[in-house]
């Protein structure tokens, strides 16, 4: 298993970490939401944020994204230290966020929405048409407005939204949320051609058996502190429980092999 404070192990192969946490603590009102979480992901990864409701997810995406800022701790991406930026300087840097509940425009077009998502976007292999490209019915519908559609068709217009911005890190905050599994299932089959274009991902799930489908990394988060972060091949299903619901019997993060 890989300890939090030396997450690289073989994967520091995969040269300078593209997103870095360092000792994050984010409060909302006296609430510590996050205490002292740290991480780094590398290009090319899916790395997942699991942990149950309430655990800080959220909190830690959106941190990353510029919504929240930190009480102490930082957020460096691609070695430098973003934490003092806005949101959009960090989505004109590559940093694009798929919001929880997908926020899209509902009375304004699937080719509406996507516009809205390419009004900063970087330069970059994605377009509109890339993107109908890659999901032809919604060039058969992009006059609809996105209330019409189903949500999981909505939730692929919101992924459309942030590709099209050409991000280098994409946050995806809980894609599965309402979604029966086939349509998960689908969603989630989509990222390897998203992976293919040279992206990262960075991705929140409470959906712990999807997260480890698809996860090369997961990082599981209780109350706000780190409880395991490990390659998915590493722990067992009892570990990853014990982590998720804090029993004891899971490893301590950042000490391999305790508690094993
Ligand atoms: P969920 O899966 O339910 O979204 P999560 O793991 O993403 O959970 P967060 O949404 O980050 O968790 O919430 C962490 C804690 O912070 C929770 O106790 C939540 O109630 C609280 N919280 C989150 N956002 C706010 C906010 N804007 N104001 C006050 N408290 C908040």
């Amino acid at each position: 298993m890989t300890g939090a404070g030396e997450a690289g192990g073989e994967r520091q192969g995969n040269g300078t970490p593209l997103v870095e946490v360092h000792d994050l603590v984010v409060h909302h009102g006296q609430l510590r939401a996050l205490d002292g979480v740290s991480f780094q992901v590398y290009p090319g990864e899916v790395y997942a944020i699991i942990g149950a409701n309430g655990a800080g997810k959220s909190t830690l995406l959106r941190t990353i994204a510029g919504l929240h800022h930190p009480t102490t701790g930082s957020v460096l991406f691609d070695g430098k230290d973003v934490t003092g930026l806005r949101p959009e300087r960090r989505a004109a840097q590559g940093i694009v966020m798929v919001p929880e509940g997908r926020r899209l425009f509902e009375s304004l077009s699937v080719e509406e929405n996507l516009q809205v998502g390419a009004t900063y976007a970087r330069q970059g292999p994605w377009t509109i048409e890339r993107v109908y490209e890659m999901f032809d019915w919604m060039r058969e519908r992009r006059k609809q407005p996105t209330a019409q559609l189903s949500g999981g068709e909505q939730q692929t217009v919101a992924i459309g939204r942030a590709l099209v911005a050409n991000p280098r890190v994409l946050l995806l905050d809980e894609l599965s949320l309402g979604l029966a599994p086939v349509v998960v299932q689908r969603i989630y089959g989509m990222l390897p051609q998203i992976l293919a274009t040279g992206l990262t991902i960075l991705l929140v799930e409470q959906d712990v058996s999807q997260a480890l489908r698809v996860a090369s990394h997961i990082h599981c988060l209780l109350e706000g502190r780190t409880t395991l972060e490990s390659r998915p091949a590493d722990v067992t299903a009892e570990q990853v429980e014990a982590a998720y619901f804090g029993l004891a019997g899971a490893a301590p993060a950042g000490r391999p092999g305790e508690g094993e």
